[in-house]
């Protein structure tokens, strides 16, 4: 199958209970049993079903199952946040002691959990680049994990994902990657080595803007090395599913950030055009990017741009696609504020990922409470603009993004 086939049709062959054509929504906390020997069978995973929402619901299933089957894991779950899942994703691996190889220009929530971590006495390193070379140097006995960002936002670097987990894997250790800016439209990194696959599905899964919601998906080819993954070692019995097990029975179910039936509706449904939504905001970015970037004035960073240093790693990895976002500089802090109050149909919202063009200030907004180099790292400037580019017609969106630079220069 190929994607929009697959989006569709890659997770649902026989429908749900009642021949529904979309997962109903099961907006409920509990279900009830015909007596208590069928319930004990569910507690005991002895039977499969559904006993209460932040365990399990048949709407986030369903939800699960579809981005399981784009990705292409052994199985998937749903979670409250992006941010929810990155914490419990890295927290099923990671105990006390332990560190974590990380790649530099995270997004901003990223670098400010692992900096929680700190406190639960879980270190990270920042690596440069996660690359072969840096990795097989910052390797230690502690480390349980390489995470990174398939492209990073806004600083777009793409990061080589087989490179990545082949020094990893080396080391013992699995890469867990966070592809929310990629989708898997544009690359599955399971099939590239990848582990373990994180979205905020907040953004382009979700597509509407409409719900807060993240997702863990496994690729289950990682053999874990239960002496070395200690975090896991009561999952052993398992084997390629302990990861999975560890956070469906024990971590992720006691934190407790399950996604909301309402939300894995709405996501699930915005989810079944990602395919046409990415195809248009990418071809959308690509326009905005070359026509922004004959302004001498702007320095613009876009993936596709023929200047940009990953350009030949977009054309190997992501399929020649760049992707939604773009940055530009716009020489100062007063001009780029200019530009977007000038700017008529990009909103000023602090997301991505929308059908609609939005627009931010980083440095003023979302580094706020970082450090210069901190925010400098993630490609963030006192001058730059973030663009998420959206669906609308290109031509209305170059024609407008052109008026605001021209009166930002009166
Ligand atoms: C938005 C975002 C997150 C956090 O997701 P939430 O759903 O806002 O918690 C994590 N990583 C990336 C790359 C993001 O863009």
């Amino acid at each position: 199958m190929k994607f929009n086939t697959k989006l569709l049709h890659g997770a649902t062959k026989n429908g749900y209970g009642q021949r529904e054509i979309l997962p109903p929504i099961s907006q409920v906390s509990a279900f009830q049993y015909e007596n208590m020997e069928e319930l004990e069978k569910v507690f005991a995973h002895k039977s499969m079903g559904y006993a209460y929402t932040r365990i399990g619901n048949p709407t986030l299933s369903a939800f699960e199952q579809k981005i399981n089957a784009l990705e292409g894991g052994i199985g998937a779950i749903s979670c409250s946040s992006g941010m929810s899942a990155i914490s419990a994703a890295l927290l099923a691996v990671c105990e006390s002691g332990d560190e974590i190889i990380a790649g530099k220009g995270l997004y901003g929530g990223t670098i400010d959990l692992l900096h929680d971590l700190e406190k639960l006495g879980i270190h990270t390193v920042f690596a440069d680049v996660l690359d072969e070379k840096t990795i097989s140097e910052l390797v230690t006995e502690k480390t349980k994990v390489v995470f990174g960002e398939v492209i990073s936002n806004p600083s777009l670097t793409v990061l080589n994902i087989a490179e990545a987990s082949e020094a990893a894997h080396k080391a013992g250790i699995p890469l867990f990657v966070d592809s929310t800016t990629a989708t898997p439209y544009l690359v599955t990194p399971l099939r590239l080595g990848a582990d373990v696959v994180i979205h905020s599905t907040s953004k382009y899964i979700n597509g509407g803007g409409n719900s807060i919601g993240g997702i863990i998906v496994d690729g289950g080819q990682f053999v874990w090395d239960f002496q070395k993954h200690t975090a896991l070692s009561e999952f052993l019995k398992y084997g390629k599913m302990a990861f999975l097990l560890r956070l469906r029975t024990d971590l992720w179910e006691n934190l407790g950030g399950c996604m909301a039936p309402m939300n894995a509706y709405l996501s699930y449904i915005g989810a079944d055009t990602l395919g046409l939504r990415m195809d248009r905001i990418c071809k959308n970015a690509d326009a905005l990017a070359h026509a922004l970037a004959k302004e001498a004035d702007l320095t613009v960073n876009y993936l596709t741009l023929s200047t940009h240093p990953y350009h030949a790693a977009v054309k190997k990895q992501l399929g020649g696609l760049g992707g939604g976002i773009l940055t530009f500089r716009a020489g100062s802090k007063k001009r780029a504020f200019a530009i977007i109050n000038a700017l008529q149909y990009a909103m000023i919202a602090s997301n991505i990922g929308d059908l609609r063009t939005l627009v931010i200030h980083p440095a003023s907004t979302l580094y706020l409470r970082s450090g210069r180099e901190e925010m400098e790292a993630a490609g963030v400037y006192e001058d730059t603009i973030r663009v998420s580019v959206g669906i609308e017609d290109s031509e209305d969106l170059i024609a407008d993004f052109l008026q605001a630079v021209k009166s930002s220069r009166e």
